[in-house]
């Protein structure tokens, strides 16, 4: 087992094994006696590994499971787990499990954040793309009508347990989705990872080193108000892709299009070569990837007004200096639009 310590706001363990699936309650209740669990999970995760975490446990946790999909990830759906919660009369000192994917970690790290002012949670991520992203830094949140992420909170988890066994029950779309992220640090500062990713791997080792960069990232920038920003490389377009395309990509998928679009950008802009593209681009077709789409331009760009990273006129675009190298670069939205035609 690898354990990549995090110190921000709480500091925490993220423990990464093949098995730990099973030991999650054994885990959980040397580090938390005494207190009392909730499992949260989606039908789909929940028909997998619900009874199999839940029996890790000396007695059984309370559960509460949801349907799966971007669609339920609303503040109802966080209502529904809150007041299950209260129900069951949770206190300040019990905790919530997230066991499932990003979409699962973001509502269980809302509904926490927000409990009587906020109890701890636990995040054991079961997709690639959760593992590496979406467990570790603290984002939680739920979509508002058609915008992403619209509501939600900075809210750390007090451990994250990661079961790379696990992700090999993922479709293999869903694998792939995860590389994207994993493709997608390679490019902003590990290009070693990048060539690690051409040869036989270990997933564990890959998990580790993915989030071992976003650790230091977070530590150095916990709300996302400078350097954080980098970890969006790809996400700008991609969320514009999400919602253009009425999520018919995954959100992998759609941050795979998108970072060959912040590096063909970065070639315009004069910042990368036509190389460094090529080198995102043939990493990414290697996982079965898509990186272009025929979507309307002025949609997407439409899409991106509405941007979390917009502030006044200007948004905040992710550029590739060169493969393992990004900048911050502001621009108008009016400049956007002329750099996104062609692209
Ligand atoms: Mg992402």
């Amino acid at each position: 087992m690898k354990t990549v310590r995090v110190s921000c706001s709480r500091n925490y363990d993220i423990l990464i094994g093949n098995g730990l699936i099973d030991r999650v309650g054994e885990i959980v209740l040397e580090r938390f006696p005494q207190k009392r669990f909730c499992i949260v999970s989606d039908s789909n995760v929940a028909a997998l590994y619900l009874d199999r975490t839940a029996a890790s446990f000396p007695q059984t946790p309370e559960s509460v499971v949801f349907q799966p999909g971007e669609a339920n990830k609303t503040i109802d759906t966080v209502r529904f787990i809150l007041e299950l919660l209260a129900e069951k009369h949770f206190t300040r000192s019990d905790m919530l499990i997230a066991l499932g994917g990003g979409i699962t970690g973001d509502i269980t790290g809302f509904a926490a954040s927000v409990y009587l002012r906020g109890i701890e949670f636990i995040q054991v991520p079961t997709t690639l793309l959760a593992a590496v992203d979406s467990s570790v830094g603290g984002k939680t949140g739920v979509n508002l009508g058609g915008l992403k992420n619209q509501v939600g909170s900075f809210w750390q988890p007090s451990l994250v347990i990661s079961d790379p066994e696990a992700f090999s029950s993922l479709p293999a779309r869903e694998f792939s989705s995860g590389m994207a992220e994993v493709v997608k640090y390679a490019a902003i500062c590990d290009p070693e990872l990048g060539d690690k990713l051409l040869h036989e791997y270990d997933v564990s080792d890959i998990v580790c080193r993915c989030v071992s960069i976003k650790r230091d990232i977070v530590a150095s920038d916990e709300r996302d108000a400078g350097v954080r920003q980098i970890l969006n490389l790809g996400h700008t377009f991609g969320h514009a892709i999400e919602k253009v395309s009425g999520n018919s990509y995954t959100h992998g998928e759609a941050v795979a299009i998108g970072t060959v679009m912040a590096f063909r950008a970065g070639e315009k802009l004069g910042f990368c070569k036509s190389g460094d593209t090529s080198k995102a681009v043939s990493l990414l077709e290697r996982f079965g990837l898509p990186t272009s789409c025929g979507l309307d331009r002025r949609l997407m760009l439409d899409a991106m007004q509405n941007d979390k990273k917009r502030s006044g006129g200007e948004i905040t675009l992710v550029i590739p200096e060169k493969f393992g190298r990004c900048k911050l670069y502001r621009t108008t939205i009016d400049a956007l639009g002329e750099i996104m035609s062609g692209l």
